[in-house]
């Protein structure tokens, strides 16, 4: 389970200070796929950010499966974050190497021996439907087929949590709705907590079990993607809500 406790984030700029996450509190099940939705600068990445511990809370607390990732430092943080993965917006691969190198890497990284790293990375890029493609490059690959490049990678340490920041927000519908079916199927078949982040109704709409609603930093709205799309209370979430088509 990942616990948000009293989560705040204040960023101090040369323009003064500014509260990016302000006083968030919620739980997330495991196996379960959440959505965070909210329109630019609501702070959805700046929290999935504290998630993976890339930033610390300037107060409150985030626990996964008891363990609190934001008091954690050096190996024990290390050792931590192998266990979060998370696909990106402009899918962040490594450009100078092909798919199967791309997915090693993170085993690499963990010092996984070389037979290992190979059979892994190769069952993972059969799972996400990339077989055949292993000596492709990063460049010769569509949109769609990069994000499961993205995705193989960010499973290689079989880790506890995939964050998915804006992973299908470059991608044209169909390929974006490939994507997202791919979410699911890792998150039935291996039981994979997801926490997805989007601006798009229809990514939560289709894939998510629960949805928090973000503006201003604050978690405004949050409940089963059922109830909320059925009965959303606040007007930012019924333009959410409305702008779905
Ligand atoms: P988007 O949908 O555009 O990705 P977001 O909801 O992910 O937006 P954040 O990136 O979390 O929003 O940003 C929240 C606020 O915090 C913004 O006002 C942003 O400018 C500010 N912010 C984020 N990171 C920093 C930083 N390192 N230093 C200063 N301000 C920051
Ligand atoms: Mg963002």
């Amino acid at each position: 389970m990942i616990e948000f406790k009293d989560v705040s984030k204040t960023f101090t700029t040369k323009d003064g200070t500014l509260n990016a996450v302000q006083h968030v509190n919620f739980n997330i099940e495991d196996g379960e796929i959440y959505g965070v939705v909210g329109y630019s600068g609501a702070g959805k990445s700046t929290l999935v950010r504290m998630l993976n511990g890339l930033e610390t809370p300037t107060s409150g607390a985030i626990d996964i499966n008891g363990d609190k990732i934001s008091e954690l430092s050096g190996t024990a943080l290390r050792k931590k974050r192998q266990k979060i993965g998370m696909i990106f917006q402009h899918f962040n691969l490594l450009w100078s190497r092909t798919v199967i190198q791309n997915v090693m890497f993170p085993l690499e990284v963990a010092g996984v021996g070389k037979k290992e790293r190979r059979e892994k990375a190769q069952r993972l890029v059969d799972l996400v439907g990339l077989n055949g493609r292993e000596k492709s490059y990063p460049s010769e690959l569509s949109g769609g087929q990069k994000q499961r490049v993205g995705v193989a990678r960010a499973l290689a340490n079989d880790p506890e949590i995939l964050i998915s920041d804006e992973a299908t927000s470059a991608l044209d519908p169909q390929t974006t709705d490939e994507v997202l079916d791919l979410l699911l199927k890792i998150n039935r078949e291996l039981n994979l907590t997801i926490v997805l982040i989007t601006h798009e109704m229809h990514a939560i709409r289709k894939i998510c079990d629960h949805v928090a609603v973000m503006e201003e930093g604050k978690v405004v709205e949050r409940g089963t993607v059922f109830d909320v799309f059925r009965n959303p209370q606040q007007e930012i979430t019924k333009r959410f809500v409305n702008e779905e088509v």
